[in-house]
């Protein structure tokens, strides 16, 4: 979850991206330019209260992008192809 989104958050079931570190943060550890280094952020993930309901929102929702969860964009392609 991420800064951006957090702030049009309305839907009820989402409350929980309330707590996100990564709204006290900014996005930009999130969404780092291609070949650029995600530890910060998984670090940051690591921390973070809501990590495994932020991890299942983005596998529901096929997020392609950034760091959700604690994972990056390949490792969570990698967790949808192993638990097929
Ligand atoms: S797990 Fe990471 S990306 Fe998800 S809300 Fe927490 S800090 Fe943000």
């Amino acid at each position: 979850m991420h800064i951006d989104t957090i702030t049009t958050i309305t839907s009820p079931d989402l409350a929980w991206q309330q707590e996100a570190l990564c709204a006290q943060t900014g996005a930009d550890f999130f969404f780092p330019e291609p070949g650029s280094s995600v530890r910060e952020a998984k670090r940051i993930c690591g921390m973070c209260p809501i990590r495994s309901a932020c991890l299942e929102y983005a596998l529901d929702n096929d997020e392609r992008f950034g760091v959700w969860g604690g994972l990056s964009e390949k490792e969570r392609l990698e967790l949808r192809r192993t638990s097929r």
